[in-house]
């Protein structure tokens, strides 16, 4: 779940982004749509509690993020959320499961094959688990950063404009991949985007959250 109230952000030379209040059940998809530099990934990173709100009150999976600090912080996002970055930040040098296997020791986990295997079995891209990123194709590479946005279970997935730059059938696919994801995982899904298809692709389903984030006041 993902709730918010009054939530706002100042970067230190900006103007304040002032967010509409949401509530996302668990499980539940969350919309968040506008232009391009209106606070969409200012969003995200309030609730991956990269950013701390300059005012208001954010929680996501029942922890208010107010309260946690920088070191329980990093231990809370390792454990609660999976980010699905606009840039994949594969690291170049390392293999597909290389990749995977360093986001567990990031995180503090001891290497885990059999969730590793897992992971990516389930985003359907095990065969590929020896290559390096530059060897796969852009839907690949985000099939591999979405295994290894969900390899610790997250609670909530943020997705950071999951369609740009692709055609209408990659769209289509990615975003059926994110809401599979997703449903399997129990998890919050938030998709962050100025790209009306995303809108159209979920129009038939029940219950999606949807808000507009309008840009800068003063
Ligand atoms: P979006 O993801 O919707 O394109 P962003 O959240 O990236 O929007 O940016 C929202 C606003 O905050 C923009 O006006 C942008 O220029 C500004 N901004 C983003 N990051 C920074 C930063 N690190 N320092 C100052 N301003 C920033
Ligand atoms: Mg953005």
């Amino acid at each position: 779940m993902i709730r918010t109230h009054q939530l706002a952000y100042s970067y230190a030379a900006g103007a304040t982004l002032r967010f509409e209040d949401t509530d996302v059940p668990q499980g539940g998809v969350l919309l968040l749509r506008g232009a391009s530099g209106s606070g969409k990934s200012t969003w995200l990173a309030l609730a991956a509690g990269l950013l701390a709100a300059t005012s208001g009150d954010i929680t996501v999976s029942s922890q208010p993020l107010k309260a946690l600090g920088k070191v329980a912080g990093d231990a809370w996002r390792a454990q609660t959320i999976g980010f699905l970055p606009q840039k994949l930040h594969l690291s170049a040098a390392l293999s597909v499961h290389d990749n995977l296997a360093m986001a567990q020791w990031a995180a503090g986990h001891a290497q885990d094959e059999s969730r590793i295997a897992e992971a990516l079995a389930a985003l359907d891209v095990q065969a590929l688990a020896s290559r390096k990123p530059s060897q796969l194709s852009g839907g690949q590479a985000q099939r591999v950063a979405l295994a290894r946005a969900v390899l610790l279970k997250p609670k909530v997935i943020l997705a950071d404009e999951p369609t740009a730059s692709l055609d209408d059938d990659s769209a289509a696919a990615s975003l059926a991949l994110l809401r599979a994801t997703a449903l399997r995982e129990g998890a919050t899904l938030v998709i962050a985007t100025h790209d009306a298809r995303v809108k159209t692709f979920f129009s038939d389903e029940k219950g999606i959250n949807t808000m507009e984030i309008g840009g800068l006041s003063l």
